[in-house]
């Protein structure tokens, strides 16, 4: 189900294969989105992370040089009134990005009542920490244990892969580094979320 503020690409669906927590796939995505489809103003209020997710997204878009751009957008936003960084409640991105949360946690939940995919999830499945609880927030109570069994798995995973990767940089093997941007994400989510 897509809300009309959706301009997110990806699916519940799509998200799942991916094997980290569905939730912060759909958002990094529909950030992405966002910040390639917003035009830079000066009377847009934004918070830390978004005024540097625009200038970034809109030196990936345009011909010119990054440099050439991000130049552009800081010179729009230095237009005025200036109104500086502004906390993520009031930030126009920040409010549409939260929309989005809520709808796909909605959508994620209406999926936990059928019980192969809830058993699937519990099995297979990953939420980050900061998703979870919210999730919970959206099923029936007795479906909460089901979320509480896979932080608890994902945890033990990542905990005994972070322990083979230490092992590895101990004889000086740095492949696999991938972990670490996992156990963030599980501990924190999705950056600016
Ligand atoms: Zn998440
Ligand atoms: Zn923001």
């Amino acid at each position: 189900m897509k809300t009309a503020a959706s301009v997110s690409a990806t699916t519940v669906s799509q998200a799942l294969t991916k094997g980290t927590c569905p939730i912060c796939e759909i958002l990094k995505d529909f950030q992405w989105t966002l910040s390639e489809s917003t035009r830079p103003q000066a009377d847009l209020l934004l918070c830390n992370f978004h005024v540097w997710a625009l200038a970034r997204s809109r030196g990936k878009l345009s011909r010119s040089t990054p440099g050439e751009t991000v130049t552009g957008v800081f010179l729009e936003l230095l237009k005025g009134p200036l109104i500086g960084k502004a906390n993520s409640a009031e930030c126009a991105l920040c409010h549409k990005v939260l929309a989005e949360e809520v709808a796909r946690l909605r959508e994620l939940a209406q999926r936990f009542q059928s019980p192969i995919f809830a058993q699937w999830m519990t099995t297979q499945g990953s939420l980050c920490l900061d998703h979870a609880p919210k999730l919970k927030e959206f099923v029936p109570l007795r479906l909460r244990p089901c979320i509480d069994k896979i932080v608890e798995r994902n945890r033990t995973e990542l905990e005994s892969e972070l322990q083979v990767f230490r092992e590895q940089l101990k004889h000086g093997v740095h492949q696999g580094g991938g972990i670490l941007g996992r156990v963030a994400e599980f501990l924190v989510g999705q950056r600016g979320l």
